[in-house]
């Protein structure tokens, strides 16, 4: 059986003669061959899709590796030493149980970046906010210490790529979904990251235990000498972290807090000292404040100076797409938060905001109905809604007293009548509710031509 000596880190060759069989050749998966072929190991590889188109391919039969497309034969676990899978294929299939039953080690590309990375880790998982409180974490760290913070993980840069890059005056900043941490076993981040944790992600994971359980294995390994940062406002998080041996860092946006990091009289606090305005946070909403708390703290930890803290959280605007602030014409303030494809992420944009908001949505019908906003529609000035779900939408919008509904036959238009009706000092915030399926690739492409049409819009205005 493969057996990982934490001590040979900064060896090459750590995988010489090692029979590993990596599961999955999409951007990970790539990651990992690349890795293990620099480290001479012996590589089959497995995807169920079809790879004869993939020119890389070509490339690694002739490095060696032995490449087997369309399915998942058990008989690829003969004489294996280690399997290697991507975080999307699934723990139930056939190969994978097999080799568990095996005693054939299962990870993710994550154990082996740790393995290999000289620079400390900064492990961020939990429900939501893990991409913006990722990337906070990263702009501060590289304002504020000497050596570089580098982006990986689940925010869509391997991890194994980085760990080859950084060096020990460096940082990974590292997001890590539960699928990810599920691969993991001797992984130890030098700080780790809980947002928070709410029931999501369960058709994957089964139960809500187990997601638990996956999300839990961020702090498996944590010892004394490594710190906890995590939200205090949620009481079963506070309970299921209690037994960590680690350094802890809570972070409250409730109630103020003597030792870790909170909100209290419109400033935020570490350790009780005042470290930046509240009013200096340029993301909107309750739940960035939690993020940005969650980023205070891991900057503290990392010994960043207050003022470079407070720049760059003045300065920051988010993650594209996620309530993006992107423009302001004639005193209105444009947001994009395309992102949010259901009505549960609507909300937390509605709730963001205190000034009279021109609403844009729309998209895919699912076959729901929209009436968990209506609550929260009250400083709806105006609907444009668009796409499958127009008529649906305006029924609830209706039901929820917004004075002006206006149903278009895309988001062009909607844009365009959004603008024409906006007021100096409203907000126009696009955050659709629904998938985008119905008229856009994905939300990403359709949030770059809300974008796009409101800049080209407004300039002609000008
Ligand atoms: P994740 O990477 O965990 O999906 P993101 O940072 O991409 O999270 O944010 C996605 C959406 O989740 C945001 O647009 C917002 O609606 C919501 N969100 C972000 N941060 C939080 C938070 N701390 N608590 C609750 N919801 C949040």
């Amino acid at each position: 059986m493969y057996v990982i000596d934490r001590g040979a880190k900064r060896m090459t060759n750590r995988y010489q003669n090692q029979n590993v069989l990596v599961l999955g050749y999409a951007l990970t998966g790539k990651s990992v061959v690349d890795y293990l072929l620099r480290e001479n190991a012996n590589i089959t590889l497995n995807d169920r899709g079809d790879l004869s188109q993939d020119p890389s391919v070509d490339l690694l039969l002739k490095a060696g590796v032995k490449v087997v497309d369309g399915g998942h034969p058990i008989e690829l676990l003969e004489g294996i030493d280690m399997v290697v899978k991507s975080p999307v294929i699934p723990y139930s299939i056939e190969i994978i149980q097999e080799a568990i039953h095996q005693k054939i080690p299962v990870y993710t590309d994550v154990e082996l970046a740790y393995l290999h990375s000289q620079a400390p880790i900064i492990g961020i998982t939990g429900s939501n906010g893990k991409t913006t409180t990722t990337s906070l974490i990263q702009e501060i760290l590289n304002k504020g210490i000497e050596g570089q913070a580098f982006l990986a993980g689940n925010i869509g840069i391997p991890s194994l790529e980085v760990a080859q890059m950084a060096s020990e005056n460096d940082r990974i900043v590292m997001e890590l979904s539960s699928f990810q941490l599920m691969g993991i076993e001797n992984f130890r981040p030098k700080i780790a990251v809980f947002t928070n944790i709410y029931s999501a992600h369960l058709d994957f994971h089964g139960s809500r235990e187990e997601y638990v359980r996956a999300k839990l294995q961020l702090i498996k390994n944590l010892t004394a000498e490594d710190y906890l940062v995590y939200n205090a406002d949620q009481e079963e998080l506070v309970e299921l972290l209690a037994d960590s041996p680690a350094i802890k860092c809570p972070f409250s946006r409730k109630e103020y807090l003597e030792k870790g990091a909170c909100l209290a009289n419109q400033g935020l606090y570490y350790d009780g000292e005042r470290i930046l305005e509240q009013s200096s946070i340029a993301m909107p909403g309750d739940h960035n404040i939690e993020n940005v708390l969650a980023a205070m703290a891991v900057a503290k930890i990392e010994g960043v100076a207050n003022d470079d803290i407070e720049q760059v959280v003045s300065q920051y605007h988010g993650m594209p797409h996620r309530i993006q602030y992107f423009a302001t014409y004639q005193g209105v303030k444009y947001y994009n938060d395309s992102k949010a494809t259901n009505t549960t992420a609507t909300i937390t944009a509605l709730k963001s905001f205190e000034q009279d908001l021109i609403y844009i949505g729309g998209g895919l019908d699912r076959g729901n109905d929209f009436k968990d906003l209506i609550p929260y529609l009250k400083t709806v000035k105006a609907a444009y809604l668009y796409g499958e779900s127009k008529e649906k939408m305006a029924h609830d919008f209706q039901a929820a007293g917004v004075p002006r509904i206006e149903t278009v036959e895309n988001l062009a238009e909607a844009s365009r009548r959004a603008i024409e009706m906006s007021q100096p000092g409203q907000v126009v915030l696009f955050s659709p509710a629904c998938a985008s399926w119905d008229q856009y690739q994905n939300y990403e492409v359709r949030g770059q031509e809300f974008m796009d049409q409101v800049h080209d819009y407004c300039r002609g205005l000008e």
